[in-house]
């Protein structure tokens, strides 16, 4: 039986490989790290003890593949899935508001949530349910709105300031990982398409009821080497071997050669190009396309206070640098008062000292929370993530290679690849799919 040579191990790679092995192939995935999940994992923070995840994750009702996926492999259940939307907003000086969905029919569970919240005044009511009538009446998501970022469109929908800094660019910068003057327009209009006016059980949230590795990467393992496959850690690909337009195995860093008929590449998008052959790089559209995507940046900060800052699962925060609040408490492991701050497309902080950056979360945190103000803060962690994401702005998606890539035997994955998503857990577990239907073809 021909071998499957799959590099990477996050969840795309992962799901290629579940995927495979339940088609009956024999899956051999590379790993370079002593770990698998790539950019969705957790661990343990040396200093404290506790568990923490790279990055606060969530998913959606509409991740119709990454909830196939956990179901395949048993730990659909680590996720706590919403029975319905909800989401609390809070702002300065410390104003909560809920937008909460009703179990009605597509668009007017929306519809209905908008305008019974207090989230929104009179004026910005009127804004979501225009913009709602756009998405749902446009032929398609990208329908008119080629070359247009996110701001533009929502000007060209006359939506107010308040609607947009309040709402929109939060839900912007949460779906897409980007600032609303630099995110496609035709991305973001897809994405509420799938998520805000598709079905109320597409609408809703789920939160990881564990540590994010724990949720899929043990599982995937087992499920594949059940299977009669194998997946090897801290096994480095170097470098792609072609010959004459065919791809014949992998190169390992400490010179072996891996020979294999099908190589099904999972890694991200700028790790791709150094395995490839630099004449190829340079020849073939498809491949030089991808030096064009730019990185897009996702700091998270970690906090563990000596008492419970809030009692609400997560809250989108207004008027704020920090943009999403995680209340970490209940997950075994990662520490009674623990909460998790996310800040996204964070190009302008980045650079900024992880002091710096945990001043401007304890302030931020002292607008809002009146506990927060007489908390103790007992230890903290701040990861920044430079390669988040690929930055879905304007002209990105046409930067996007398929699944078959232009050299035979040679499949892509990654959340990255033209799965017309932006970079999400079901992007990434779509493309491992996409990858293992074509290797079946
Ligand atoms: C902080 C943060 C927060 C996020 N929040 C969300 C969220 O809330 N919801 C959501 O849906 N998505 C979120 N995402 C995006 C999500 O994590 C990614 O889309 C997804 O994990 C990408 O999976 P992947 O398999 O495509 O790539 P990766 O996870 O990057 O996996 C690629 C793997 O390939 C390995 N590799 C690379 N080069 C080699 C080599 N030469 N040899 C062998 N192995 C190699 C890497 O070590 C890695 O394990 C977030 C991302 C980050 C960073």
């Amino acid at each position: 039986m021909d071998e499957v040579l799959i590099i990477g191990g996050g969840f795309a790679g992962l799901a290629a490989g579940v995927a495979l092995a339940k088609a009956g192939r024999r899956v051999r995935l590379l790993e370079q790290k002593p770990h698998l999940g790539g950019r969705a994992r957790s661990f343990l923070d040396p200093q404290s003890g506790f568990l923490v995840d790279n990055g606060q994750h969530i998913f959606m009702g509409c991740y119709h593949a990454a909830l196939r996926f956990l179901e395949e492999i048993g730990t659909l259940d680590r996720i706590a899935l919403q029975p319905r939307l909800r989401v609390h907003f809070l702002e300065p000086p410390g104003r909560l508001s809920t937008l909460q969905c009703p179990n009605l029919p597509s668009p007017w569970h929306v519809l209905a949530g908008v305008l019974r919240s207090d989230s929104f005044g009179w004026r910005e009511k009127r804004d979501v349910l225009r913009l709602g009538r756009a998405v749902k009446s446009a032929a398609s998501s990208t329908d008119g709105l080629e070359g247009l970022t996110v701001e533009d469109w929502l000007d060209r929908l006359g939506q107010s300031d308040r609607i947009k800094r309040g709402f929109w660019d939060l839900l912007a910068i949460a779906a897409l990982n980007e600032d609303s003057r630099r995110a496609a327009a035709a991305m973001f209009a897809h994405v509420l398409r799938l998520a805000l006016f598709s079905s109320p059980a597409d609408s809703r949230l789920g939160i990881p009821r564990r540590g994010l590795s724990e949720c899929y990467t043990g599982a995937a393992q087992a499920y594949i080497t059940a299977r009669g496959g194998q997946v090897e850690l801290n096994r480095s690909v170097a470098g792609f071997i072609l010959a004459e337009g065919v791809c014949r195995g992998v190169r390992l860093a400490d010179e072996t050669a891996i020979e294999a008929e099908t190589v099904v590449s999972a890694v991200p998008w700028h790790e791709l190009p150094r395995l490839l052959p630099a004449d190829l790089l340079r020849s073939e559209p498809v491949f030089t396309n991808i030096l064009a995507l730019r990185p897009a940046p996702i700091i998270s900060i970690n906090l563990w206070f000596d008492r419970p800052i809030t009692d609400l699962d997560f809250i989108g925060l207004r008027g704020t640098t920090i943009q999403w609040l995680f209340n970490r408490g209940g997950i075994p492991g990662a520490g009674e008062h623990a909460v998790a701050l996310v800040l996204s497309g964070a190009h302008a902080y980045i650079n900024r000292s992880k002091e710096e950056l945990l001043a401007i979360s304890l302030e931020d945190l002292r607008k809002l929370f009146p506990t927060a103000r007489e908390a103790r803060l007992a230890h903290s962690l701040i990861i920044k993530e430079r390669f988040a994401t690929f930055s879905p702005c304007v002209g990105a998606d046409a930067l996007r290679p398929p699944a078959r890539s232009p050299a035979r035997g040679l499949y892509l994955a990654g959340d990255w690849t033209a799965t017309g998503l932006p970079a999400t857990i079901e992007g990434a577990v779509r493309s491992g799919y996409a990858a293992a239907q074509e290797v079946l073809k």
